[in-house]
């Protein structure tokens, strides 16, 4: 039977166990002894899941107590002397790196996280400065295949490979890393080093992971790649390389990493089909590599389409002499089991597979692959899988289709023009001079949550749970008007998530009980599921949003997740287009924006947080294959409002660069990002673009419970004056506030307008 392979699996546990055990950790409540035998036992268990289900090539090291970068950089001795000269033992020095430090010992920031590729998790961007000695200093790996080996399972070992581990890595404050010779000597041996400390182990596979092979890349990447890899061959010993890529196609360097001296090739048959098939075909593989055949996919949760997985692979068998099933990315982007989708129908629930259904998606792959013809018509694992694709789910609506049909290009255009709707807001809006306002959410405390909980298991009436919402509503405003915020928020209490509480008011979304995925360290998003068309069943915000602006003589900014975003961040269909999905869902968003318009709100936010983390790998798919669409769903999202009317966005990321214009093309009269944590080159980006949309880059960083001072405020806002015109300056904080506390949400707000008061009086 052919061999299966998993790149990585869940580490956050059935249950989230790893985030209440960490965060247990973080308040003092689980020892450092607590913490390590039973981070252990979730890893045991979920070694013994994949061994029962027969996978052969079981990850190890894919567990992480924050992130797999911040492993790896820690590993590799990359950690900055703010954070060592702290004095705290490893496993707080890590924990600094990950969340930032403010205590006895000293006060230092978070190092900068970024999203990891195309997915909603993000990793901590590893910091190589001059001090930077890069070599083997940890044990991680190595325990943890001592561990699965003391369980009986000898692992495939899974290290960040160096290509990508460098290619990610930043310089002194955000710059661009430049590689010298020292960083790329030092770090090929230190992951030959690991590579032959493994080896000696006993592991029979290790995996180094790739994923930045799917980026463009010049000649030099190359000339980088095969330098790092030369001496990492040599080093094996009887071990065998697997360079496992994912996210897209490698068919540019395909025949290079083919011929670096490894053993085995992990490509993505689902994102990088075509490209990593037609670039299979034309290239002579050596017949010591196998090719690892990622066709079960990691990114999504519908059953796999065994015929086309079996397609692939006979397909594969044709041109390569070796290949092994695989996973094609880590199943660490997908919830642990349907099993514990105890609400969905089963007649739902047959359709999806998660992390631990992928296993046995595997296993059925590969017996299969090995049956002929006959074997296969009289295969029921077969008959059952084709049944799911035969075409009966599908779920019209012909409203939908009908108004999607009827668009024409004047709905994707605002009028008048944004510079004529400036003059007219400014005079209705009648704000000051740097405005300040914030992103949307205030502190969730343990409070909103159990009395949201309540509610939902009946606990409470809906009277009862919406006296609770409008307190908290009139005492958030009451206290942005003392803190003195310009444009208020009404701080969506009622929301447990940006994109699940829009999906509840939708037609066409299903939703999970604990279909929870890593976004960050211990944090968990839980992505609603697109199963029909859809339209929007109710409005959504108006209520609260009404109810703030009457408690209120200021300006309240209405609040809403944009059409990218909840496409984004939802489990999409496969059997339509992402495109075709985003306008049916902008034409729902937008009739909740002329409601909103409608009920007097005259500032509305229409949060794109997530619209960049979808953008192609490879920059000539970007127009072509996602912001052709993806923008002017926004502009129809909005273009039949009032002049008069502000219509602002968000986006949880610095990085538009070199989409600066595409962000400009949206049309928002304001937009705020995330600044503060990344580098600020963006707004030299700004200043080269003319960038037409008013901006408030975030003065400070909300991923972080450090309170900034009133001098590191100010410093920020200077350098905005710098680069930036000042009447098209917002003040606000990075993100939304809604993972903070309230101590150092408000402390930090009160900075915020302080600084602000003070620079406007030097203007
Ligand atoms: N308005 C949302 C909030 O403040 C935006 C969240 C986000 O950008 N992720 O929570
Ligand atoms: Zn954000």
């Amino acid at each position: 039977m052919a061999l299966t392979s998993v790149v990585g699996f869940p580490r956050i546990g059935e249950d989230r166990e790893l985030k209440k055990l960490v965060e247990g950790y973080w308040k003092g409540s689980v020892s450092a002894e607590e913490l390590k035998e039973q981070s252990a036992a979730l890893r045991a268990k979920h070694w013994n899941i994949q061994k029962e289900a027969g996978i052969d090539l079981i990850p190890s090291n894919d567990f992480s107590l924050y992130d797999q970068m911040l492993d790896t950089a820690v590993l590799f001795n990359v950690v900055p002397s703010r954070y060592r000269n702290l004095g705290l033992n490893d496993t707080d020095t890590f924990f600094a790196i990950a969340r930032g430090y403010q205590g006895e010992k000293g006060d230092v920031t978070a190092q900068p996280m970024k999203k990891w590729f195309t997915t909603n998790y993000h990793y901590l961007v590893p910091e190589i400065t001059e001090e930077t000695e890069i070599k083997l200093v940890g044990t991680k790996p190595f325990d943890e295949f001592e561990e699965a080996k003391a369980q009986g399972i000898i692992t495939k070992p899974v290290l960040i490979g160096p290509y990508t581990f460098l290619k990610l890595a930043r310089g002194a404050e955000g710059a661009d890393l430049h590689l010298t010779d020292k960083i790329v000597d030092d770090a090929a041996a230190a992951w030959v080093n690991a590579v032959s400390k493994l080896s000696g182990a006993g592991a029979e596979w290790i995996q180094l992971d790739e994923p930045y092979l799917v980026l463009d890349k010049t000649e030099e990447d190359i000339g980088l790649l095969k330098r790092l890899y030369a001496p990492i061959v040599k080093a094996k010993n009887s071990s065998k390389i697997l360079v496992q890529t994912y996210f897209g196609h490698i068919a540019d360097v395909l025949e290079e990493t083919a011929n670096l001296g490894i053993d085995g090739i992990g490509l993505d048959l689902i994102e990088g089909r075509d490209e990593n098939l037609a670039a299979l075909n034309e290239t002579k593989i050596p017949e010591s590599v196998t090719i690892f055949a990622g066709v079960v996919n990691g990114r999504n949760i519908w059953r796999n389409n065994y015929a086309e997985s079996l397609g692939l692979i006979d397909a594969l068998k044709t041109v390569v002499s070796k290949v092994i099933v695989s996973a094609a990315c880590s199943f660490l982007h997908v919830p642990f089991s349907t099993a514990s989708e105890t609400k969905l129908d089963a007649n739902v629930l047959r359709h999806f597979s998660f992390a631990v259904e992928k296993l046995s998606e595997l296993s059925q792959i590969a017996s299969l692959a090995e049956a002929d013809d006959s074997e296969r018509a009289a295969s029921d694992v077969l008959a059952t899988n084709q049944a799911l694709f035969d075409g009966s789910r599908a779920q019209t609506d012909e409203t939908v289709e009908k108004r999607v049909a009827a668009l024409k290009e004047a709905d994707y255009t605002r009028l008048p023009v944004r510079s004529d709707r400036r003059k007219i807001q400014h005079e209705q809006l009648n704000l000051p001079v740097l405005p300040v306002t914030t992103i949307g959410s205030f502190p969730q405390t343990r409070e909103v949550r159990v009395t949201r909980s309540q509610f939902r298991k009946g606990q409470i009436s809906a009277e009862q749970y919406d006296a609770f919402i409008a307190k908290q509503i009139d005492d958030v405003i009451e206290r942005q008007e003392q803190v003195g915020i310009d444009v208020l928020v009404h701080g969506e209490f009622e929301r447990n998530d940006m994109v699940e509480y829009f999906g509840q008011n939708l037609n066409g979304f299903l939703f999970t009980s604990k279909a929870w995925v890593q976004s960050y360290g211990t944090r968990c998003v839980k992505p609603p599921i697109i199963w029909s068309d859809v339209s929007r069943a109710r409005p959504i915000t108006v209520k609260w949003s009404s109810y703030a602006q009457s408690r209120t003589d200021r300006i309240v900014k209405g609040m809403l997740t944009g059409p990218v975003t909840i496409l984004n961040w939802s489990w999409p269909r496969e059997d339509i287009s992402r495109k075709l999905q985003t306008t049916q869902l902008a034409l729902a968003v937008r009739d909740e924006v002329l409601d909103l318009e409608a009920a007097g709100i005259k500032v509305i936010q229409i949060d794109e947080a997530a619209l960049r983390e979808k953008l192609p790998v490879r920059r000539s798919d970007w127009n072509r294959k996602y912001l052709d669409w993806a923008v002017p769903a926004f502009r129809l999202v909005h273009s039949a409002v009032k002049p008069g009317t502000q219509i602002h966005t968000h986006m949880c990321y610095s990085e538009f660069n070199d989409i600066i214009r595409d962000i400009d093309q949206m049309d928002a009269d304001v937009i705020s990002f995330e600044a503060s944590r990344g580098d600020l080159v963006v707004l030299d980006a700004i200043q080269k673009a003319d960038f037409e949309t008013e901006a408030g880059p975030g003065v400070y960083d909300i991923h972080s419970p450090r309170i900034p001072s009133e001098e590191e405020i100010e410093d920020r806002i200077k350098e905005l004056l710098d680069k930036m015109d000042v009447s098209k300056i917002w003040i606000n904080p990075d993100c939304g506030l809604k993972t903070r506390g309230n101590e150092e949400t408000w402390a930090s707000l009160k900075n915020t307008v302080n600084a602000t008061k003070r620079i406007r009086q030097t203007l």
